[in-house]
């Protein structure tokens, strides 16, 4: 890491890391209300200052003036493509090997089913019990309509010991949307390669936050969605990434009119397009890929190796202030202390985790909870400030201090996104 944090730690330390940090200029090119303390860019991302004007642009003149016209004159078309190659930078993946289509979760259907279709004589979906729901549900409803096919889920440690000769494929989250916790893709997917079966990676927690090397892993197959650290706005469409390798194998199992070879041909029967294009089903949301495309423009600016160092320093800085400042409230942190083993959040246990988050939020600190007891805070590296780690803590010790937590409003529990 190369920002260190000195062993005594104030405000004014936290202000010079901001002062000379080569990622400070970011924030300003995100609105942000000063006042907040947001932290949970690790569930849905900040807006950009350069998205406002470019959906008023594409709204009123692509779409008001252009009209039809538009899906070739402005390249509405070629949106999932353009964008999807600028995502493949990001992911050390090839421009062809990216597109920007679906949700996450239509993503991991696609992507399993056409893995498992082929590899007939192998029946299993490999995944760990802690994965995230919507890649568990996903690999259920498909090996429930595939014949004879079943899911194997096991516990996180016990993954390599799983692997054999009747895994088809291997479908694992990078980053743990619980812990942070980050494993490792190349020692997993060389392993199931040796065993014999494909991989693919869940990066919704990854891309933008962490540095990720998907072809250098030689990884098969990965999803992701544009939503969190990639800054993309609510229900951002996802990505999907097939490498080269496989193009020719797997088939789109949702063949509609754009991933075929000419969709204005209008032929009564499929036939796939060539390359990454094959796994488009039905028309792009363009205004959302539009603003998909400022985000990622902006985390290349930025640059997945800044973003990685500062994500380290963040939250290194909150687990030493947590570990200084939080110890008599009984806190722990449930994210790995190895700051290049975990992601870009911090979560911290405790029986209370409902009603703190609860009262935190009340005072513009926003973070998150999930079941059982983890208050979540993600340290969205684009666009969060050492001084707002400092600032949160503070805000942490008032709330354990005052009690304020245990008021009645605070225990009901109601829906935290
Ligand atoms: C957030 C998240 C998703 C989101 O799925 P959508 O279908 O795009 O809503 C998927 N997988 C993981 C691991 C996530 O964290």
């Amino acid at each position: 890491m190369s920002v260190v944090i000195p062993d005594v730690i104030d405000r004014d330390l936290c202000e010079q890391l901001d002062a000379g940090d080569p990622l400070g200029w970011a924030r300003e090119r995100f609105v942000l209300d000063n006042s907040l303390i947001y932290l949970d860019g690790n569930s849905l991302g900040a807006l950009p200052r350069g998205t406002v004007a470019r959906i008023a642009h594409l709204v009123e003149h692509e779409w008001g003036q252009g009209l039809v016209r538009s899906w070739t004159d402005a390249e509405w078309m070629r949106s999932p493509l353009r964008v999807g190659g600028k995502v493949a930078q990001l992911l050390h993946a090839g421009e062809d090997e990216v597109l920007v289509t679906d949700t996450t979760s239509v993503d991991l259907f696609k992507l399993i089913t056409a893995a498992l279709v082929a590899r007939p004589r192998r029946r299993v979906v490999l995944s760990e019990e802690e994965n995230f729901p919507t890649d568990l549900y996903v690999s259920q409803g498909v090996t429930a309509l595939l014949d004879a096919r079943a899911m194997r889920r096991v516990p996180r440690e016990s993954l390599m010991r799983a692997l054999d000769k009747d895994v088809a494929i291997v479908a694992l989250t990078h980053v743990d949307y619980r812990t942070g916790a980050v494993h490792d893709m190349r020692a997993l997917t060389d392993a199931a390669h040796r065993a014999g079966a494909l991989v693919l990676w869940d990066l919704s927690h990854s891309a933008g936050a962490i540095p990720i090397d998907l072809n250098g892993a030689r990884v098969d197959l990965a999803v992701g969605c544009g939503y969190k650290y990639l800054n993309g706005g609510p229900g951002a469409p996802a990505y999907l990434f097939v490498s080269t390798a496989l193009q020719k194998e797997l088939r789109n199992p949702i063949q509609g009119w754009l991933g075929h070879a000419e969709p204005f041909n209008f032929e009564i029967d499929y036939r796939p397009a060539a390359g990454i294009r094959s796994w488009m089903s039905g028309s792009p949301p363009v205004v959302a890929i539009a603003a998909l495309e400022v985000a990622v423009d902006l985390a290349l600016e930025a640059g997945a190796e800044l973003a990685g160092e500062k994500a380290r320093a963040l939250t290194e800085l909150f687990i030493r202030l947590v570990d200084a400042r939080l110890a008599r409230w009984n806190f722990d942190v449930a994210s790995p202390r190895d700051a290049y083993a975990r992601g870009a959040q911090v979560s911290l246990r405790h029986a209370d985790g409902y009603p703190i988050v609860r009262a935190l939020i009340d005072r513009g600190v926003i973070g998150d909870f999930r079941l059982p007891d983890l208050c979540r805070f993600g340290f969205a590296p684009l666009y969060t400030r050492y001084v707002d780690v400092w600032d949160a803590v503070d805000h942490i010790v008032e709330v354990m201090q005052d009690g304020a937590y245990r008021r009645g409003e605070y225990l009901h529990r109601a829906y935290i996104t």
